[in-house]
Formats: C-alpha cells, sequence, structure tokens
C-alpha cells in the first residue's frame, strides 16, 4: 500500500498512486462513463461560438453564479459591531453555510447562530423558534446586541419578524430595552451585497429612530461587504488618523476576522461600539465606500439629513485621489504630505513596470463594486479590459461601466456582462479569450478548463491565505494589487519561457 503509518501521504498524492488510479478507472467503467472522444467532442463544442450563443441566452438557470445570498451579507455586517451576535431567523443549514463561507474565507471562525426552523416551523410559523431562540442566544452567549435577518423558509411563509420580536420581549424570553436590530433578506431576490445593506440600515436605524440629531463634524464610513475588510478597514484608520480626521466605521469587521492565538478565544472581538453606533447620527456625512453595498443605508443618511457620498471600491491612483479629495472638502483638512508621497510612491512602481503592464487583456468577474474599481486601475495600467461580469450588477451598474470605459481607448475592447454566472464567462472566455482572469477562487476552475490565468483579488479566496490581511484600497493598496498582478505576469512569463530557454531571464 502506498500509505502506512511511518509513510503518511497527503490526499494530493496519495490519490495519483497506481493503486488509486487503477480504482478510478474501475469506478468510471462500473459507471459507464463517458470515453476520452466522446469528452474531447463536448468540449470543443462547449467552447463554439454556437454553443455561446445558447448559453447567453439561457434565462431560467444559473449555474454557478459570482454572488452569494442575502443573509450571508447580513451575518457579515452584524459581526462587525460590538459583541454583537449575528441570528438567521430560518433554517440551521444557511447559517452553517454563512459560518463556513466566511470562516473559508478568513480562516477564522464565524459566531452565528440560527432559529433551527424544520418542517412544522415552515408548516405553522416560526414564531416560538424565535422566541426560545433569543432567549437562549440572550442567556448563553450573552452579547450586547442580537442582529435578526431571516433566509428564504421564514420570508417564504411570510414569517412577520417585527411582530414577532414584540412577542419575545413580551413574553420576557429577551429584555424590552435590549437592541435587537432586524433585516429581512429573502434571498430570492438580490444578493449578499443587499443583504448587508438591510442589516447596516437594520441597525443604524435601531440606534436612530426616534432620536433628535446634533451635528457635529465627525464622519461616518461605511465599509460595505469586503473579502479584504481586515487589511482594508485597518488601512481605512491609517489614513483617517494621517488626515486627522474624526471617523466612525459603520460596522468594522477587522478585528473579528482577525483574532490573535493566544490562548483565549474570542466570539466577539472588536467591532463598532453601540454607543458610536447610536452617535454616528450626528456625523456631518456619511460616506460608502462601495455604492451597490449602501444604497439603503445612504438614503437614511441623506434623510435624516447628513451628507452623502459613494465610491467604488476605491483601488489604483484616481479612485483613491478622489476618495481622498472628499475627505479634504467634507473636513476643511488639507491631504497630508505623507499621503501625497505614497501617490507618488505607486506613480512611480507603476511606471517601472509600466512594460509588463501595458497593452494586457484582462477579464474580470465580481460584486459591482468591486468589478468597476478593478477595471479603473486596469485603464490606469494601460491594459485593456474585455469582458467585465457582475451576476448581482444591475442596469445603473451597467450604465456607469460603460462611461467608465469611455474614459480611455483602453475601455474600447470591454464588454460589461450583467446579471451572468461562470458559466456564461467560461463561454466568453472560450470565444473571445485574453491574458488575465481577475476574480475569486471560483475562477480557477476557468483557469483549469481554458489555461487563462487567475489572479485572486476578490471575495471569497478559499484556496489561498491571508490575503484578506492586506489591503487593497488607497494607494499603499493599489501597490500590492500592482504587486500581485505583476507577480502572476511574471511567473506565467518564466513557466513560457522555461519551455524552449528562449529570454528565459533573470532580470525582467
Ligand atoms: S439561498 Fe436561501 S436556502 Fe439557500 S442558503 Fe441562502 S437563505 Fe438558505
Amino acid at each position: 500500500m502506498p500509505q502506512s503509518a511511518e509513510r503518511i501521504k497527503d490526499h494530493a498524492t496519495l490519490f495519483n498512486e497506481p493503486e488509486y488510479l487503477a480504482l478510478f478507472e474501475r469506478k468510471k467503467a462500473l459507471e459507464c462513463g463517458a470515453s476520452a472522444e466522446a469528452v474531447a467532442e463536448q468540449t470543443e463544442y462547449v467552447n463554439s461560438w454556437e454553443y455561446r450563443e445558447k448559453n447567453l441566452a439561457r434565462e431560467a438557470l444559473m449555474v454557478n453564479p459570482a454572488k452569494a445570498c442575502q443573509p450571508l451579507g447580513a451575518v457579515f455586517a452584524a459581526v462587525g459591531f460590538e459583541r454583537t451576535l449575528a441570528f438567521n431567523h430560518g433554517s440551521q443549514g444557511c447559517t452553517a453555510y454563512f459560518r463556513s463561507h466566511l470562516a473559508r474565507h478568513f480562516k477564522e471562525p464565524c459566531a452565528a447562530v440560527s432559529t433551527s426552523m424544520t418542517e412544522d416551523a415552515a408548516v405553522f410559523g416560526g414564531l416560538q423558534n424565535l422566541v426560545d431562540g433569543l432567549a437562549n442566544a440572550y442567556t448563553v452567549y450573552k452579547p450586547n446586541m442580537i442582529a435578526i435577518s431571516t433566509t428564504c423558509i421564514a420570508e417564504v411563509i411570510g414569517d412577520d419578524l417585527t411582530a414577532f420580536i414584540q412577542r419575545a420581549r413580551k413574553d420576557g424570553s429577551i429584555p424590552e430595552d435590549y437592541p435587537l436590530p432586524q433585516a429581512h433578506t429573502p434571498s430570492f431576490v438580490g444578493s449578499h451585497i443587499t443583504g448587508y445593506d438591510a442589516m447596516v440600515k437594520g441597525v443604524l436605524s435601531n440606534f436612530w429612530n426616534g432620536k433628535a440629531r446634533e451635528p457635529n463634524d465627525r464622519l461616518n464610513i461605511i465599509p460595505g461587504f469586503d473579502g479584504y475588510a481586515v487589511g482594508n478597514n485597518r488601512e481605512l484608520k491609517r489614513i483617517l488618523a494621517e488626515f486627522g480626521v474624526d471617523c466612525t466605521l459603520i460596522s468594522d469587521v477587522s478585528e473579528v476576522f482577525d483574532t490573535p492565538t493566544d490562548g483565549a478565544y474570542r466570539m466577539f472581538d472588536g467591532g463598532t461600539t453601540l454607543e458610536a453606533a447610536t452617535a454616528a447620527l450626528n456625523a456631518k456625512a456619511t460616506i460608502a465606500m462601495q455604492q451597490y453595498c449602501s444604497e439603503k443605508s445612504l438614503e437614511l443618511a441623506a434623510s435624516v439629513g447628513q451628507e452623502t457620498a459613494a465610491f467604488h471600491y476605491p483601488m489604483g491612483v484616481g479612485a483613491t485621489d478622489e476618495f481622498l479629495m472628499k475627505l479634504s472638502e467634507l473636513t476643511g483638512k488639507p491631504i497630508p504630505e505623507s499621503l501625497e508621497k505614497e501617490r507618488g510612491r505607486l506613480v512611480d512602481a507603476m511606471a517601472d513596470s509600466s512594460a509588463w503592464l501595458h497593452g494586457k487583456t484582462y477579464s474580470i468577474f465580481g460584486d459591482p463594486d468591486f468589478v468597476y474599481g478593478m477595471t479603473r486601475f486596469v485603464l490606469e495600467m494601460g491594459a485593456e479590459p474585455i469582458h467585465l461580469l457582475s451576476t448581482n450588477g444591475g442596469k445603473a451598474w451597467e450604465a456607469q461601466m460603460k462611461t467608465l470605459l469611455a474614459t480611455s481607448p483602453a475601455g474600447a475592447k470591454a464588454q460589461v456582462w450583467v446579471g451572468k454566472d461562470l458559466w456564461a464567462m467560461r463561454s466568453l472566455l472560450a470565444t473571445e479569450p485574453c491574458d488575465l482572469l481577475i476574480g475569486s477562487s471560483y475562477g480557477k476552475y476557468l483557469e483549469r478548463d481554458l489555461g487563462i490565468p487567475l489572479i485572486r483579488l476578490t471575495f471569497p479566496i478559499f484556496d489561498r491565505h491571508h490575503h484578506h490581511r492586506f489591503p487593497v484600497w488607497g494607494y499603499a493598496g493599489g501597490l500590492r494589487v500592482l504587486v500581485t498582478i505583476l507577480d502572476k505576469i511574471l511567473d506565467v512569463l518564466d513557466v513560457e519561457t522555461a519551455k524552449t530557454g528562449i529570454s528565459f531571464d533573470l532580470v525582467r
């Protein structure tokens, strides 16, 4: 046997041993698997223009969408508040998915509970599940706040959260004045970014409703759903400190998804304090780092009299310039010299590497704000976007993308794909290939099938570690994105040139 107590092999090597390869062949024969010729023929067809047209015309079926469901975003937003327990009214399996999805990306546990609705609750309603669940969660985990969102099952049967919560308070399972923000997050519409927005709005409404605003000069920033939140939120706080700006991050997950290993388990860590969330009502303005993650929350901020501004995942030079100029405009403070220097360093690095960056073609997929921000940075590098796809992007996003692409001759070949999935992206890349693909770990199947190198730069990244610890926003973050892209370009070049030895150079 290839495996023994003295010689433990990892599965990646173990299953390549002759015994296992023979076993896989026997299994395939037993299952009447298709012949290699039939697979090759089908692959050729799937890569054709004829198949692409059928694939893009598909309406009733989604295959591998580049988005997740609403309550995942609500859970992410909830855990960004101090000692807050994310609480899903719905099925246990949904909550297990949210926890595992976030834990696989951040390599940290994510605390979230559910009302464990099963068949009986689906028929008779989930009132008792919610009343008992709140009492248990409050007693066992002792959070400072429980943030309630819903999964499909509760939404399909139309459970009335507001009435159920009132009943839970009346029954004494939760104190009358205990904060219980809520968000309806039906997953048959929207995506995780809609759920994020709904929960942020739910928390702010919980603390703001009925209170008189006493305006001050502080700012609020809503980071949005972000797989790089640990690095980005810290970078944001560093930039704000350089500026000397008093600011509240609304939902800050940077500590809870990066707890140290020092012998103490922290179910809760860091986060926006409930006092700060309450006081955020008085801020002069609320800024969203990702417009499509914060539309309802910004409406709420505007409705109480705050100024608002929205960005699209600001990466690179121009987007960071605009963000800093907005901070300067709102606070009346000049942009610090230290940040001006950082800008110069990013521009210098881009110029140093321009020979490798210029003219490269990219396809990008992900959340609408990420695809916008990434495309803008790609254009700044003198590279050419080809397919820009956002499953959860809408018509407004499409229009904004087209306006952006029109600002540069490098955008001339780009096509914007709204609401399409990664199976559609496969057809696009098979028929109109590009040099590089930027997206999440799910792009690795496209990389394998089509031979287009994948650069992992957005959520979820399951198969690489610790990317989220480093920022991609701001000038410093832009430098990291630049290095990530360059490393991939030069790694690919080394592999290709090593085949012949021609141009396998030491200096690039
Ligand atoms: S789509 Fe609905 S059923 Fe599926 S995990 Fe999300 S909430 Fe649960």
